[in-house]
């Protein structure tokens, strides 16, 4: 039985070597929650131990987060320090991996006006767009972690207490992603291989439309010509494999733009910035969201699809078999990282360059021409459920099963 040290050493190992798969000479940029210094030091000190040749951190604190989005006047949310955003993009252009651990309070901001967040959410997307697009083109490798906090822990695990809870908390992470096996590195490369299976099988079908029916969803999605499917690991340009995320249970390509059509309801909910938006449904015509409702956060959503055109479009449909061991944990996290892995979800917002053959290479008007959708957003929310099934149409007008009562078929 490993201690709690040596596994967090082992989550260290494998966010450092799986994670952003950190190569001799590199730049390492880690952004963490304060109440994660203990992992980020190993962290970094693993960075170091690999040949990182500089480690930048870059801690949070989501009571800082709190005062600014309650006591910072209006101008506070239109402003962004271009140094910030310069600084990132040219540390990406030098090829610097960016690790991020991602532990959002699910209620942070749910009693701020949540235009605050939608502007100040929109100012940052605008600044770290060019950096952002290093990471969307897989040109810079990235990787997404995340921890547990006391505010998200008591979330989570309401019923118990707080030490307890984060305890548990631990526990569920080690083994979701694959920590406490007796080689965390083969157990991913295994796991890699597998993901990338069911992607070479769904890049040999092609198909032209998916149709989703579920209670309260039917939808279909047109798949734009060449479309790529994607998980497990992804390459830098050089061949550096990494995986960005971690865990990750999805094979993903993008929608055809202006190819989805129907109605499609939400199975979990989605936590927007420090707001949770429950119980809500979309309804397509040509691709743009034309109607939309929800039972909490009415408002939030408004905002995110409000953001720019692109918001109301989709960029991403991800297949994720409900029989999986995130899934199976029956765990509600609030946290898009582990809860888009535990169920099939679609994305509002910017498409992977990547999932579209060749599709790095193309200009920003040659992806909008093959189908991809471009967004200052790119927000996962989650359609998954043991009631899903989903239809493949292949070329030849042939209609075959891909998901039955939520799982492969
Ligand atoms: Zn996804
Ligand atoms: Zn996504």
């Amino acid at each position: 039985m490993k201690t709690f040290d040596e596994l967090l050493e082992n989550y260290a190992q494998v966010a450092v070597e799986v994670g952003v798969n950190l190569q001799k000479g590199q730049i390492l940029v880690l952004q963490a929650p304060v109440e994660a210094k203990e992992l980020v030091r190993k962290i970094v000190r693993r960075a170091y131990e690999k040949g990182a040749k500089y480690v930048h951190v870059e801690l949070n604190d989501e009571q800082l987060t709190y005062i600014k989005f309650t006591y910072a006047p209006e101008e506070a949310f239109t402003f962004y320090p271009m140094w910030r955003a310069k600084g990132f993009e040219e540390m990406a252009a030098e090829g610097a991996a960016f690790l991020q651990i991602y532990s959002p309070n699910p209620d942070l901001l749910k009693d701020v006006d949540p235009k605050r967040y939608a502007t100040a959410a929109k100012t940052a997307g605008t600044a770290l767009k060019a950096y952002k697009s290093y990471l969307m083109e897989d040109k810079a490798p990235w990787s997404l972690i995340s921890a547990p906090t006391e505010s998200w822990a008591k979330k989570v695990f309401p019923d118990l207490p707080v030490e307890k809870a984060i305890d548990l908390f631990w526990g569920k992470i080690f083994s979701i992603s694959r920590v406490n096996t007796d080689d965390p590195i083969a157990a991913w490369k295994t796991h890699n291989e597998q993901l990338h299976r069911k992607v070479a099988e769904l890049n040999e079908k092609q198909y032209k439309q998916l149709i989703y029916t579920a209670p309260g969803t039917n939808l279909t999605i047109e798949l734009p010509e060449n479309h790529r499917w994607n998980g497990g690991f992804s390459l830098t340009p050089t061949g550096i494999p990494f995986n960005p995320n971690i865990p990750t249970e999805e094979v993903f390509t993008m929608p055809h733009r202006e190819g989805v059509n129907g109605v499609v309801r939400s199975t979990k909910p989605l936590n927007y910035g420090g707001n949770l938006i429950e119980n809500f449904s979309f309804t397509f015509k040509n691709g743009k969201v034309v109607d939309f409702a929800a039972e909490k956060g009415y408002e939030t959503l408004k905002h995110l699809l409000d953001t720019d055109e692109g918001a109301r479009y989709l960029g991403e449909v991800a297949l994720v078999p409900h029989d999986s061991p995130i899934s199976n944990s029956n765990i509600l996290f609030y946290n898009t990282l582990y809860d888009e892995n535990a169920s099939c979800h679609l994305a509002l917002g910017e498409a992977y360059p990547t999932c579209l053959t060749g599709g790095e290479k193309m200009s920003k008007e040659e992806l909008k021409a093959a189908g991809a959708n471009d967004s200052l957003i790119h927000e996962d929310f989650m359609i998954g459920s043991a009631e899903l099934n989903i239809d493949g149409i292949t070329k030849d007008g042939k209609r075959e099963a891909i998901f039955r009562n939520g799982n492969w078929a």
